[in-house]
């Protein structure tokens, strides 16, 4: 028997104003935490200090205020797992890494992305290149010697092993870690801590027991399994959402004008007409009607994740602002 509280959270790169794909996310996110009568964090995301701004950070928080979800735990709010924001956690980062370093399953890879991408390497689904392990037997001299000239990143070396798992909304997904992702980075070269090593040590840290996220994250998810294992965290469960797609089958992102939160909310008096909508795309109202995120979460307790197998969903003509 699950006795353990739900744990959930939202966890935002502070990249740029979210658009409605990100709402709808958290949302995702909320509305079963809430319907649990469980515990929400809000983690921010700004590892990459070349794309995060505190301001965009703030601007979340005001916006997912907006439209009506709150958090337990996290960002300017603090907490007892904290602190909440990526920037401010390299320290346990880097001694995760190091854990796994002394291990021996690190090493430097100084491949520039020209070999990366070579014509003949072979690439997964996405477009992103298996990693042939080309930098794992380099001798010490061979190190040295590339060392002079550039800065390595890090790879985790993978096992030739299976991992599958059950996702909450695609059902079962396999991945074998050696053939269909190779030895991937945990530290980029300029330093920075990859995200899959971040995720897993911050999710694993804070308790979370339930992770809600876009279906482009899917693949990443046996990556992070292994990593939980090694790290020694028990795994959440996932949920992974599909992907919000504009009319012309374009997937939505921060550069839609049209879609972007303070463009809604300067064409909307309040949230509910764009919480009716998203109710309906999660199949929880069956007309788009003005809800709160509050009555949403009663049709959840109801309804619950009702994406089987749906790894996209085109955003009709009319959540357009009216
Ligand atoms: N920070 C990631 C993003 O904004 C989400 C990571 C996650 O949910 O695991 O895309
Ligand atoms: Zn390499």
């Amino acid at each position: 028997m699950e006795t353990k509280p739900v744990r959930g959270r939202f966890a935002p790169s502070p990249s740029g104003r979210m658009h409605l794909g990100n709402i709808f996310c958290a949302l995702m996110a909320w509305l079963p935490v809430r319907a649990a009568g469980g515990e929400m964090v809000l983690r921010i995301e700004d590892l990459d200090p070349d794309r995060s701004r505190m301001a965009y950070a703030a601007q979340m928080e005001d916006d997912l205020t907006w439209f009506g979800m709150d958090w337990d735990e996290g960002g300017s709010k603090g907490g007892p797992q904290g602190p909440y924001y990526q920037s401010q956690r390299t320290q346990r980062y880097r001694r995760y890494f190091e854990e796994l370093r002394a291990k021996g399953l690190v090493y430097p890879c100084y491949c520039t992305r020209g070999e990366l991408h070579a014509a003949q390497a072979p690439h997964r689904e996405d477009g992103a290149p298996i990693y042939s392990g080309r930098c794992r037997s380099l001798t010490e001299e061979e190190r040295a010697q590339l060392a002079q000239t550039r800065r390595p990143a890090y790879r985790l070396m993978v096992p030739d092993r299976e991992i599958a798992f059950t996702d909450g909304c695609q059902g079962e997904f396999r991945e074998n870690l050696l053939r269909d992702c190779g030895d991937f980075i945990i530290r980029r070269s300029d330093g920075v801590f990859a995200y899959q090593l971040a995720v897993v040590a911050d999710d694993g840290e804070m308790g979370i027991t339930q992770v809600v996220r876009g279906c482009d994250l899917l693949d990443s998810t046996p990556r992070q399994l292994y990593l939980y294992e090694l790290l020694g965290y028990p795994a959440p469960e996932f949920f992974h959402i599909p992907l919000l797609m504009s009319p012309s089958g374009k997937r939505l992102s921060k550069r839609d004008k049209a879609q972007d939160v303070g463009f809604l909310r300067a064409n909307h008096r309040g949230p509910e007409a764009l919480l009716g909508q998203m109710g309906l795309w999660a199949g929880l109202l069956d007309r788009p009607e003005a809800v709160t995120a509050r009555e949403l979460v009663a049709e959840f307790r109801k309804k619950g994740m009702n994406f089987q197998g749906k790894g996209e969903l085109t955003v009709l003509e009319d959540s357009q602002p009216q």
